[in-house]
């Protein structure tokens, strides 16, 4: 059973989601634990895998440089590895909001540490109205939420709807997922949302999680297509799927 001290202490300042130390930050984690999340250290710009090279800077993995995405710039804060894949489950199938919290504060310093041009708008990749019924939540909007308010972006939730309820991508190949996504999302939003987007240049997609970024490919086609301003497309995510035989699995 809790101390009374330890109750007091609860209140004021929450322990460690990952380890239960009361040496926490606001977000629920410790510095200990943090430096020991998997960090997207050095990867590709367009993609946010991994490159091998560590020496360089500002570079392109293969598959980018022969066949583009549609989106120009990834950043993806972790791997999606252990405990990060836990913390994501916990948060999206569990609600576990503290969790959610804990890795959308990642993302964000993680965006603040790279020193790049924000977007003037960042969006939730959007759920198809069924699927956010069963789960309550958009966990996307609820990272957008996060974001806007400590990098101070401004948000819409309304610009893109997910027309078609996709089944499940898992267990798909690059090209099935494509094609399971060809219609799946439509720009349609009130007057005043478009006029804002009319007049963009840059505007940034939030996910969870990106595994082969077919359905931010799929949104960054759409979402260019609608707007006359050669739009310049990021995918900002809390964390990235490597590779079934990246090196990285063996950490
Ligand atoms: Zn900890
Ligand atoms: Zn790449």
């Amino acid at each position: 059973m809790w101390s009374l001290i330890e109750q007091f202490q609860s209140i004021l300042h929450p322990p460690c989601l990952l380890c239960g130390s009361w040496h926490a930050n606001m977000d629920n984690y410790c510095s200990a634990c943090y430096q020991d999340l998997p960090h997207n250290t050095h990867c590709c710009i367009r993609c946010a895998l991994p490159l091998s090279d560590s020496n360089s800077i500002d570079q392109y993995c293969g598959q980018c440089l022969r066949q583009p995405p549609e989106f120009n710039r990834s950043l993806a804060a972790l791997y999606y590895l252990p405990p990060v894949s836990s913390l994501i489950h916990t948060f999206k199938d569990q609600d576990n909001q503290v969790a959610g919290r804990l890795l959308s504060a990642c993302l964000s310093h993680y965006i603040v540490r790279r020193k790049l041009s924000l977007p003037e708008l960042i969006i939730p990749m959007p759920l198809h109205h069924r699927r956010l019924q069963q789960r309550g939540f958009n966990q996307a909007a609820v990272i957008v939420q996060h974001l806007s308010k400590t990098l101070a972006l401004t948000t819409t939730n309304k610009l893109v709807q997910r027309c078609a309820n996709t089944p499940s991508q898992q267990g798909l190949n690059q090209r099935q997922r494509q094609a399971n996504l060809r219609h799946a999302f439509r720009v349609q939003a009130p007057k005043s949302v478009m006029k804002l987007f009319g007049k963009i240049r840059h505007i940034a997609i939030v996910d969870d999680v990106m595994t082969t970024g077919a359905s931010a490919n799929a949104l960054a086609k759409t979402i260019k297509q609608a707007n006359p301003n050669n739009l310049y497309v990021e995918v900002w995510c809390l964390a990235r799927t490597l590779p079934p035989h990246s090196k990285l699995h063996l950490y």
